[in-house]
Parts: C-alpha cells; structure tokens; sequence
C-alpha cells in the first residue's frame, strides 16, 4: 500500500460502461455519490477524438453519432465492431495490461475497426486521428483520460484536492492488468492506496449495509456487466470483516455479447426482407447497436418489443419484432456459461450452494429476467438480492475501503479485515522429465487461495544442471506458454548431488497487498535468491 496524500480520498469503479465515484464523509457516517459536470451520478467511459479536441465522458458520448470510428467506448456504439466479441473501451479494458504478442490480443483484433500497432514494452497501441494527426494511445492512457475526468468532477464537487484513491478491478483481472491499470491512476495524477476487486467492492458496501442482524454470512456476488463477468463467493462476519472464499467469471462475458447476437439476428433479418447486406456500413450498423441495447433492455421488463429505424441502409426503413424467448434463445449458450462459472466457483471455495445466505446481483446485464430465473433455479428457487443499486455499489465499496485506509475512521479501521484471494494460480515452469514434456506449468499457489499465504515446494534440478533457471508463471494454462510470465531469477554454482542434481525449495509468498515474493534455496548448500513481484 502507498503512502497517503494530501488531498481528498475516493473510490473509482472504473467500469466497462460507465464509471462512478464516490467519498467517504465521515460525518454523515455514508458514502456520497458524486454527480459529474452534468450531474449524472455514472460518467460513461469513453473517450473521442476529433479535430479539435479530446472529449472525456458525457461530451464523448454526445457526439457519438457524428463522430463514430474515433470514439473509443463500452456499450456499443461502435460500429463495424458487428461481429466481434465487444466494444472499443470494453477492448481497450480487456486489452490493459496484455502484450501485443497474446494470442487473445490477435484473436480480439482480426474483429477490431481501429489499428492496433506493436507499441513499446511489446505492449499493444490503439491508432486513433486527432486534429487531423495520428497518434498512439497505450490502454491505460485512454483509461487514464477517464480517470483523470473523475478526479475532477470530484475535485469541483468537494471544492479540494483530490489525491488518493481506490479503485476497482475486475476480479478475474491478472497481475499485469492491475498494474496497467494502477498505472493509469498514476497517469490521471492519484496515488492509488489500493485496487479491490468489483465483487469484493459490492460486498463490502453490501455488508456496510446489512450488517444489523450480527451474524456471519455467507455472500455471491453474481456481478453481470457490460463486458465482464464477476463472481465472488465471500464470508462477511458479525464485525464486517470480509474473507473472500473464491472468485470467478469470464473477463470476455457481459452484456455486449448479447448485444452482438441481436445486431447478428437484425443482420440476417435485413438480408431476408430486402435481400441487402449492411454489415460492411459503420453507421447503419452504430444505429443499429444502439437499437439492439435499448431493445435487449426493453425486454427484462416486457416480453415483446420492437426495433425501428428510418433509413437504416440505402434508404430503407428497417423495422422488426423481437420476443423475449427469441432473445433468450440466442443468447443461451451464454447464459449456461455463467450458471456454469457461479457452480466453478462454490467448488473453488469449498461451498455447498445450500450453505449460501444471500447471491446478490450486481450488474446491468444481472437484470435480465432469464439470467435471475436461472440462479434462482440453480441455488434451489432461493430469492435473489436485487436491491443493491447496481450503478453505485461497487463505487460505494471502493469509497468505503477509501475511507478505512485513510483512516477517516480510526475506530473502524481495525473491524473491517479484508481477506482476498489470488484470481489465478501462480506456479514455475518445470520439465517433466519422465513424460518427456517440455515447459509445463508446476503450480505452487492454486487459484482461489486466500491471501496472506505462504507455500513451499521442492523441485530437483536437471542431471549435471550448474545453474537452475526459475521462471514465475500465472494462470490456468497446463503449458506456461498459455500463462503470464512474472518475472525470473536463476540460483547459479549450484552443489550437485550423489545423484547429480540438486534439491531446490521453492518458497511462493504472498501478502496483504498481493506483492508476491518467491525465493528458492538449495537445500544442501543453503545458497539462495529471490524475486519480488509487486501486484498492486
Ligand atoms: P454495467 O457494466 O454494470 O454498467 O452494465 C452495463 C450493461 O448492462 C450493458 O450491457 C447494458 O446494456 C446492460 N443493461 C443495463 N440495464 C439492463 C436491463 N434492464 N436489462 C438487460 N441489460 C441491461
């Protein structure tokens, strides 16, 4: 954790769609919401170029339709992104923190209307136009812009300085997309005193909020937004403190998929009445996601809706009906995926689905009646927690934390222990001498593992091998190739054995603030080296 600043302390969700800030006032005992320059209590993230200038937020989203293949942002209107998984910002939130060379990079660009360049650090560039000129814009820049847009709407609000913040991440983000994405804080000029993840955020504020009946509960976080998916499964006890059991999800799932599969149907649909295909046409197809959200919307509260637009294609008026079973139809695949990952998840943390006391539903794309409906089944037709307000609870959590790290609330600061747990497994890549297989992920932390901790393993060197290389892998993948590397040390002049290798501890270490520390040592000869990995 850094050092605090001197200003005012808030918490950011900096979110797919929309993002939202809010501060801890000790007086009042609560969080406050703060409204942007329009006063809309969620800013949506987006940021446009034109000739003229850079637009952040509300003023990026109004020009939307005159401007849209500069306009980088999450719900959809971006245009020949028909077809692809999601919208630019979403891409861009996805993209934070890969390397150019990621295989999911290259998967995610061959559907992508704007170019992507190999940047510095192997890290990727989105090619966009200002002022007539091209320019480069690393993910966590353009993130950044939006962070940078919040601090000042909160500045103004509270009429100080804004310096430390904590801000919101998705559950499933790695290693590298925390520190990209604590970086862009850096960028928008905050000390960032911690990032939490959004689940955990929710909970928090939900435990902030229910904690009158004094006693422990089990919580899920079921958290479904625009283009991630969320879950944490988490024990909140009588004091508020908070012991995260498991998290999961999909970071390549949320409500622009549905969006997508609608805007795929409206296609197919156009072809068979006027036998014309609108697919290569940005506009039409800008007009048309706009229309698909809104109907796909529509549609958790009504069972039929219909999507009208005038002159959507060579002057043709494009009109249709779509009934909610159709929606649920095509988005199936979908929805069992999620039921799948909530099953993934109890499994992780060791949780019968009877013993969960409350799944609360975060998320705009939780409102979905089919998605309720589905986990209502699925946890035995137990009522689902719905009275979270979506758009704000995750920011209240993140000012929350805020306020408890500044220590706003010194006589709070002790009960809210916050217990996390590491997203994905953390291991080394070994040799499998007796299969024969070449650089397989040996894993020493699995996934879902509470932190603080602290887990030894031991590995033997090749035959006759001096110098034992250890490379720091994380992720689920059997082959490290299919994982992230951390980082790397090499323990050298190592004392072989009668057997002619060498008997290596491996020490993985994490702690409070997910710095990793891994040491190895040589047992016979005691020689030893480290490597410490600074996650937030
Ligand atoms: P979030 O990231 O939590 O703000 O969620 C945004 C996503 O929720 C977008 O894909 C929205 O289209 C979707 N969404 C918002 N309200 C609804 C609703 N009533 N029904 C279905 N999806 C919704």
């Amino acid at each position: 954790m850094s050092q605090r600043g001197k200003g005012a302390v808030i918490g950011i969700d900096l979110g797919t769609t929309y993002s939202c800030a809010g501060v801890w006032i000790p007086k009042k005992n609560r969080v406050e919401i703060i409204p942007n320059e329009q006063g809309n209590k969620i800013t949506p993230s987006m940021v446009a170029f034109n000739d003229t200038e850079v637009l952040v937020g509300e003023g990026a989203k109004n020009q939307i339709s005159r401007n849209p293949t500069n306009t980088i942002y999450g719900n959809g209107n971006n245009i020949t992104l028909i077809g692809s998984e999601s919208s630019k910002f979403s891409d861009v939130k996805r993209l934070i923190g890969s390397k150019f060379d990621e295989p999911q990079v290259h998967k995610d660009m061959e559907s992508w209307p704007f170019k992507v360049i190999k940047g510095p650090s192997e890290k990727p560039s989105i090619v966009v136009e200002l002022k007539g000129e091209e320019k480069k814009f690393a993910p966590e820049e353009l993130s950044a812009m939006v962070l940078k847009k919040m601090k000042e709407a909160c500045e103004e609000f509270l009429g100080t300085e804004v310096t430390d913040v904590v801000i919101t991440v998705p559950a499933y983000f790695s290693n590298s997309q925390r520190e990209a994405t604590k970086k862009a804080g850096i960028i928008a000029g905050f000390n960032v005193m911690r990032l939490i993840n959004e689940p955990t955020a929710a909970a928090i504020a939900y435990g902030v909020d229910n904690m009158t009946d004094y006693k422990d509960k089990n919580i899920l976080v079921f958290d479904l937004g625009g283009g991630t998916f969320d879950i944490s499964l988490l024990k909140v006890d009588k004091t508020g403190g908070i012991d995260v059991k498991a998290v999961g999800g999909d970071t390549h799932l949320g409500g622009e998929d549905f969006d997508v599969t609608l805007v795929n149907h409206c296609i197919k649909e156009f072809k068979k009445k006027h036998n014309d295909d609108i697919s290569g046409n940005p506009k039409a197809l800008a007009r048309l996601k706009v229309a698909c959200e809104k109907a796909k919307r529509d549609l958790s509260s009504t069972t039929l809706t219909s999507i009208e637009i005038d002159c959507l294609y060579n002057g043709i008026e494009f009109s249709t009906k779509i009934s909610r079973g159709k929606f649920e139809e095509l988005n199936s695949s979908f929805f069992d995926k999620c039921i799948q990952q909530v099953g993934r998840c109890l499994s992780d943390g060791k949780m019968q689905k009877e013993e969960v006391d409350e799944v609360v539903l975060v998320g705009g794309s939780s409102r979905i009646p089919k998605v309720q409906r589905m986990l209502e089944d699925f946890f035995n037709g137990k009522k689902l927690c719905k009275s979270m307000n979506g758009d704000e609870a995750i920011a209240c959590g993140a000012a929350i934390l805020a306020g408890r790290l500044s220590g706003f609330e010194k006589e709070k600061k002790q009960d809210m222990v916050l217990l996390d747990v590491t997203p994905l497994s953390l291991g080394i890549a070994v040799d499998i001498v007796e299969i024969g297989e070449k650089d397989c992920m040996s894993v020493v932390i699995p996934r879902n593992s509470s932190i603080p901790t602290s887990v030894k393993k031991i590995f033997y060197s090749q035959v006759n091998q001096r110098t034992a290389r250890i490379s720091v892998y994380q992720g689920e993948g059997v082959k490290v190739k299919d994982n992230i590397l951390l980082g790397k040390f090499s323990l050298s002049s190592l004392t072989l054995g009668s057997n002619g290798d060498s008997e290596l501890e491996v020490c993985f270490t994490i702690d409070v603030n997910g710095i990793l520390l891994v040491s190895a040592e040589e047992m016979s000869s005691g020689l030893r080296n480290s490597i410490t990995i600074t996650k937030i």
